[in-house]
């Protein structure tokens, strides 16, 4: 899964990213996380989730897909089975992909309500891919 996926879904399930910064702490004897924390002194608890494990599909079913179940249905409904006469088994495909793949879908979902102006989902904004404009430094 891409980096910029795996850090929706975090954002999603109410956590921070984490990740070395150039900050110190103030003592300056250890080197910061992303997330605030002095990453050394405990870096196991600063690894980002993968997104392929069964806690991790429990935790964005609860925070993401079941508070919004009918948008998520109808979302993989019109993605992936508009055209196929074979729709009515969609729910059973879903449930049939490993977990990186439905957390994969899970962060799509969140982009397509982010693009179709859902207000709660405006947060996403900061996670889009830049406009080509702001991509022409290279
Ligand atoms: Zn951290």
């Amino acid at each position: 899964m891409i980096e910029s996926d795996r850090r929706i879904l975090t954002k999603a399930i109410g956590e921070p990213w984490h990740g070395y910064c150039d900050d110190v702490t103030r003592d300056g004897k250890y080197r910061m996380c992303k997330c605030g924390d002095a990453y050394i002194i405990r870096p196991e608890n600063h690894v980002n989730r993968t997104f392929a494990t069964a806690q991790d599909w429990e935790d964005l079913l609860e925070k993401v897909v079941r508070p919004n179940v009918m948008a998520f249905e109808t979302f993989l409904f019109k993605s992936f089975f508009q055209k196929d006469s074979l729709s009515l088994i969609y729910m059973e495909w879903f449930l049939s992909l490993f977990i990186e793949e439905r957390c994969e879908l899970v962060a799509e979902f969140l982009i397509y309500m982010y693009e179709r102006k859902a207000e709660e989902f405006e947060w996403v904004k900061e996670f889009m891919p830049k406009t080509k404009k702001e991509n022409n430094h290279e």
